[in-house]
Formats: structure tokens, sequence, C-alpha cells
């Protein structure tokens, strides 16, 4: 039987060795002073047993993980590809990028760099009164945790500073692919990427996502969630975490990055400090070391 808590902490002792941690997410004032010292990892097996080392229940921003959630919330309230105002295809560009979006008419590539989960948020003011409210009510469901909140900070320092999604927002909203108020979509938008979790959450929420959606969502679309995280999950470096890593993740620049293994475990790992592609570092290399040291791929 694999001893999943010694695989952990041999991890842990090696990325406590690395001195090279990346760049706290300087754009976003209120993340610019998270210490890089911060490191947790939770890794859950199928039939619920958790593992654990670090700081793995301690609260951070989950950022951009969220637009896995938004990209659910959506896939439950539509029949089939009802989507078609978002791709599917990775999009080899940075997460907030603007010039794609306008070689493209203002269709994002696909649901997690920013533009395109403008665009599911969007569609989440359909289906909800008060989507923010609803948002948090499923990822409490999900994550069995009903003290899951919202870092006011964080929620304001993006709606302050936020410009270049808000940019992205005016943007698609001239090629009539916005249909709510910008603001509030911004709005909700960025009350999503504030909400904060934990490791010990993060791979507690993920867990339809190892059972082919259990309860939450249906087998096809599940295992469509998973090609999406595996595709375009890390943004620019998905080809890289396919190539390496080998099971599906979402990354957010609150440093934590969620992954799936399908029937076998879910994982969630948190180390502030970003790569080039606003992917945690050591985060990736953890990762990197738990594939390989399981022999856990989806390939
Ligand atoms: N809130 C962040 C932004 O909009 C999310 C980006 C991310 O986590 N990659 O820029």
């Amino acid at each position: 039987m694999t001893d999943y808590q010694k695989v952990l902490d041999s991890i842990y002792e090696d990325v406590n060795k690395d001195k090279i941690r990346g760049d706290v997410a300087n754009y976003i004032p209120a993340l610019s002073k998270v210490s890089l010292e911060h490191f947790g990892m939770t890794l859950r097996t199928s039939d619920g047993k958790e593992y654990a080392v670090g700081e793995s229940d301690q609260n951070f921003s989950i950022q951009s993980i969220s637009k896995l959630f938004i990209l659910t919330m959506v896939m439950m309230h539509t029949d089939s590809d009802r989507w078609d105002r978002v791709g599917r295809e990775p999009s080899g560009n940075s997460f907030n990028s603007l010039v794609q979006l306008e070689q493209e008419n203002g269709k994002p590539r696909n649901p997690f760099i920013n533009a395109g989960a403008i665009v599911m948020t969007d569609y989440l003011h359909d289906f909800y009164k008060r989507p923010g409210e609803s948002i948090l009510e499923f990822v409490r469901k999900i994550s069995q945790n009903n003290t899951i909140g919202v870092n006011r900070d964080v929620f304001e320092s993006e709606k302050a500073t936020g410009h270049r999604n808000y940019a992205l927002g005016h943007f698609m909203k001239s090629y009539e692919n916005i249909n709510h108020d910008v603001i509030k979509v911004l709005e909700t938008y960025f009350f999503h990427c504030s909400i904060e979790m934990s490791c010990d959450d993060l791979a507690r929420s993920v867990d339809y996502l190892v059972h082919s959606g259990k309860n939450i969502i249906e087998k096809s679309k599940a295992r469509r969630i998973n090609a999406l995280m595996l595709t375009c999950g890390p943004y620019d470096d998905a080809g890289e975490f396919a190539f390496r890593i080998g099971i599906p993740t979402k990354s957010g620049v609150g440093g934590g990055i969620v992954g799936v293994c399908p029937g076998e475990y879910s994982v969630a790992v948190w180390s502030p400090g970003l790569n080039k592609a606003g992917n945690s570092l050591l985060g990736t290399k953890a990762l990197r070391m738990l594939t390989n040291r399981l022999d856990s791929s989806i390939f």
C-alpha cells in the first residue's frame, strides 16, 4: 500500500531546502504583503483519507482556482456546450492578455484565462439573483466547510486596481460578449477571486472531479472539466504541466494549485511565490515530485 504521508514528508523536506521561491503577485497590493515562506500541501485519496504537511490548514487567497468552481456552476446549468461565448483551446498567452482577445473578436480562448472567467461570471448573472452568495454556498458545500468566506482586503484591493480586468470586460462588451453590467460582473469576479481556503479545503472541494462528478455534475461534464484543467488550467504553462506533472490542475496567483488524479486522489499545494506564468514555483515543483514519486499520471 502506498505510504502517502511518507511521500508528502519527503517532498516537504525537499522544498524546505529550496531557496528559490519566486515572487508574490505584486500587481494585487493586498497579495504583495504575503510572506514567501509559507508552504502547505494536502493529498486526499478517493476513499477520503487525508494526508498533509506544513500549513495545510492555513487560509490563503484562492484567486483563479475559483474559475474552476465558476466553470462547474455554469456547466451545472447548461445542457450541452451552451457556453459558446468562450473557447476550449489553450491560450499560449498570459492569463490577462488583451492582444489575443482583439485578434479573436472578443471571444476568450478558454474559461480559465481572466477574459474567459469574466464571461463565465457573466453567465452566472443569468442563473442567480445574488451570484456572489451562490458561489460561496457552492464552495462551502463541496469543501464541507461552512466558514469559508472572502478576504475583504483582497477584494477591495482588486476592485480598486484591477484596471486590466475592467478593460477586458469593457472590451468584450463592445463585442456584445458580456450581457450584464460590466462593473457588476467584475465585482462578482473579484469577489470569487478573493475567496480564502486552505489546502485541506481545496483537496476536499474537488472530490467530485476524482469521482466522475459524484452528486455534483454529470460524468461527461466532469471529464470535460478535467480535460480543460489539463489543457488550460496553468495558463501558458499547461504544456509543461502536462509534460512534467501529468494530472489536471488549476492554479491561482495566491500561490495555490489544486490537482486531480481521477479515481485516485486530489491534491492541493500552496506556496505564494510565483513563476513567470503566474503559477506557484515551489507548488509546481512539489507536484512534480508527487506524481513522480507516486508514479501517477493520467497517461
Ligand atoms: N484575480 C486575479 C486577476 O484577475 C486572478 C488571476 C490569477 O489567479 N491568475 O488578475
